[in-house]
């Protein structure tokens, strides 16, 4: 066991360092546990950005380590949280090797995984053809022949979003049942719906190139939008006992907080990024670690002068 830190950071992703930046500059004793590659890593290219479009992942968060490096204050060290015991104050976070970190505050910045449906291609194809964004990727493929896939009812929505960058559209529904009223917008619109799933999906060296559907349908693309379900990356919040919550639009099981602050059901114990209820971007992992560090450290700031004052007075 280490000495106490004012603050444990779990994950070194966009969030995490973001927050340990405003900790660390806040003069709070801050380790950041990294645990390896951020969600976006399959990506070439991250993109809207403010000052920053277009940077490689690994290279972003290369950009953040080096910003943190000239902070006493900030310690970043490789590890994966496994556990997490205790209360506001008083916390112990478990690492893989084994090791106990203890802490007045946690901040989970552990992220969302993506999950890869069962379709041979696909994860091969995750970020460089295949996309769940077309903020961050629909740029790239404007004006390219593109496809939406995804359940009967949401296919619409997708449609009006994804039209919005390229008019060379078709969409492709699981199977699920399409509603009549959007079959006749659809046809209105033009765009080609194929209702037989797909059963792989081929990539040559440049990106996608074809879906390939179970009725033997193939079908020349440069890019396909769909956004496959979101798990927790880490447990950790669950063993906190943190509460969590399903977002339907992102398909993403996300924990509770209290908009805001950030704070989750557990007193002390705060999200920034992705793991929280809030929009699935860099800019916002940013600005959400940003503004936990801002709030944890007023938490401290209180807790420090109410324990001065005590002993003053004592
Ligand atoms: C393919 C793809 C491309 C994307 N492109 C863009 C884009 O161009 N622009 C954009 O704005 N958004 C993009 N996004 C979304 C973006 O990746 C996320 O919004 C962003 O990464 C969230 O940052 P985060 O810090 O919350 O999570 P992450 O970046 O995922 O970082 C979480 C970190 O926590 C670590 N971790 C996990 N569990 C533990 C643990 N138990 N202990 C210690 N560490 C742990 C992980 O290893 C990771 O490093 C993309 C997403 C995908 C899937």
């Amino acid at each position: 066991m280490t000495d106490k830190y004012d603050v444990v950071i779990l994950g070194a992703g966009t969030a995490g360092l973001s927050a340990a930046l405003s900790l660390g500059r806040a003069m709070r004793r801050t380790l950041v546990l990294d645990g390896g590659p951020p969600r976006n890593a399959p990506s070439e290219h991250a993109h809207n950005l403010f000052t920053r479009d277009g940077t490689p992942p690994d290279e972003l968060l290369r950009l953040g380590k080096r910003d943190l490096e000239k902070y006493e204050t900030i310690e970043v060290r490789e590890g994966v949280a496994t556990g997490a015991t205790g209360a506001d104050g008083e916390f112990e976070v478990t690492l893989d090797g084994g090791e106990a970190v203890s802490a007045r505050k946690i901040v989970i910045a552990t992220g969302l995984s993506d999950v890869m449906p069962d379709i041979p291609g696909f994860a091969e194809a995750w970020g460089r053809g295949i996309y769940h964004c077309p903020f961050c990727h629909g740029w790239e493929v404007r004006g390219r022949p593109l496809a939406v896939y995804g359940s009967g009812d949401m296919v619409m929505f997708r449609v009006a979003l994804i039209r919005n960058w390229s008019r060379d559209l078709i969409a492709i529904t699981d199977g699920t049942e399409v509603p009549e009223e959007i079959r006749r917008k659809l046809d209105a619109l033009g765009v080609p719906l194929h209702e037989s799933p797909i059963s792989r999906v081929e990539s040559d060296g440049e990106g996608l190139a074809r879906v390939v559907l179970e009725d033997g349908t193939e079908i020349e693309r440069e890019g396909l939008f769909t956004n496959p379900p979101l798990e927790q990356r880490s447990g950790v919040a669950e063993t906190l006992g943190c509460e969590t919550e399903y977002m339907e639009m992102m398909r993403a099981e996300v924990i509770s907080i209290t908009p805001g602050t950030f704070e989750t059901t557990v007193k002390g114990v705060f999200v920034a990024g992705d793991a929280g209820k809030m929009m699935q971007s860099l800019a916002n992992a940013v600005a959400s670690g940003c503004s936990v560090g801002a709030f944890v450290t007023h938490e401290l700031a209180a807790a420090d002068v109410e324990a001065e004052v005590a002993a003053i007075s004592a």
